[in-house]
């Protein structure tokens, strides 16, 4: 399919939702009597918590064991190739490998590098894996309760870059590091990776529809029992509250929201976000949260953590590209503006800012200055 045929199937489907919502038929569809849905939550998945919900016709109960089962296979698989937490796991085996070491990889480990080798390339270098040097770096300074130095800032990112690693080597499948220092993290896009795969598990077992949700990941295809799919953006400044800042209507789509209000560490009584900027190689600040739409989740995941990193400054990359809307929220608890690309708000179906609230929320419906300049 061509770029701009893409382009436009993703948009017309979903402006047909909003179309859809305008006029609330959604709300009177109700449950659909045909269709059943199911949903299992599993911990300590990719170091989160995934969420399941399948759904199957009315007379193919049986298959939704089975559903859960190819789902959760399929995300245990993902964790043990490229977790830098498993000792055994493919990635971690790159990661002790001296310079000049054949490393063979799956094929699946060697796609999702190369893959994100050109999201660093489309995203400005925001979203880089080969910046676990850094990671590192600032999770034992933490550990220390000290900031890391400037010095140990520099030297840590001259080990970070892709062109420390040969991604195609003479030797076959699998990766030559030409840095002994060299390490990858995949952490920014591998839940996202297992989402997409879950999804395509359960749609090979004959599900109707599905949504994967891995700590804020999810992805979701084919029919809820009521039409589409409603998905909750968190709040922020509230993560803990059960009323979302949005609810976002999908039917086959993948939503991530990278915030620092569940992930971070503490120096001296400070917070710091768990995603490094690889050019200044301090902790991001520049966003409260970030949700990404596309068309998987893979590629959601990568873009809510670069944008994590360049803020409302990256939204004009953003809206650039194919297929891919971005709602960045800035600010604190009593003064905060939404800032979104042009298309995000064709999944918006409802907001905090309909109902009475007591607090001020200055959401903005519009986008900042800076992207003006860019033709949608
Ligand atoms: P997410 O959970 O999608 O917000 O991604 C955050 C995770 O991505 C972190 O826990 C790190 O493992 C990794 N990470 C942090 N900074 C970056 C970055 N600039 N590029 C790629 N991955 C990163
Ligand atoms: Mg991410």
């Amino acid at each position: 399919m061509s770029r701009t045929a893409k382009h436009l199937t993703f948009f017309v489907t979903f402006m047909g939702i909003a179309a859809l919502t305008a006029i609330g038929l959604w709300k009177c569809l109700g449950e659909d009597p045909m269709l059943v849905r199911d949903t299992r939550t599993r911990d300590a998945v990719m170091g989160t918590v995934a969420e399941t919900t399948v759904v199957v016709r009315a007379d193919q109960s049986h298959l939704i064991d089975k559903a859960h089962t190819a789902a959760a296979r399929a995300m245990r698989d993902v964790e043990a190739r490229m977790s830098v937490h498993f000792d055994h796991s493919e990635l971690a085996a790159l990661n002790a490998a001296p310079a000049g070491q054949f490393v063979p990889l799956s094929s699946e480990t060697l796609d999702l590098l190369r893959r994100s080798r050109e999201l660093t390339q489309r995203t400005d270098g925001a979203f880089d894996p080969t910046a676990k040097p850094l990671l590192d770096l600032w999770r034992h300074a933490a550990e220390d309760g000290r900031v890391p130095t400037d010095e140990e800032i520099r030297l840590a990112q001259e080990a970070v870059g892709w062109e420390h690693f040969d991604l195609s080597p003479q030797d076959g499948p699998g990766v030559v590091k030409y840095n002994d220092s060299a390490q990858i993290d995949l952490g920014g896009i591998a839940k996202g990776h297992a989402a997409d795969k879950a999804v395509k598990a359960i749609r090979h077992v004959g599900c109707r529809g599905g949504l994967i949700n891995i700590g804020g990941d999810m992805r979701t295809f084919g029919q809820s029992t009521t039409g589409q799919w409603v998905i909750g953006v968190q709040d922020p400044f509230r993560p803990d509250s059960p009323e979302p800042l949005l609810r976002l209507g999908f039917n086959d789509a993948a939503v991530c929201t990278s915030g620092h209000y569940h992930r971070y560490f503490e120096i001296d009584g400070t917070r710091y976000s768990h995603i490094i900027d690889p050019e200044t190689g301090w902790p991001v600040d520049v966003a409260a949260s970030v949700t990404v739409v596309a068309e998987d989740s893979a590629t959601a995941d990568a873009w809510s953590t670069a944008l994590s990193v360049l803020g409302t400054a990256g939204l004009p990359l953003a809206e650039s590209q194919d297929a891919l809307e971005a709602l960045v929220v800035v600010g604190n608890e009593h003064d905060h503006r939404l800032y979104m690309t042009t298309g995000f708000n064709a999944f918006i179906i409802d907001s905090q800012d309909n109902h009475s609230d007591e607090r001020t929320i200055a959401a903005e419906w519009r986008r900042p200055p800076t992207i003006g300049t860019v033709t949608p």
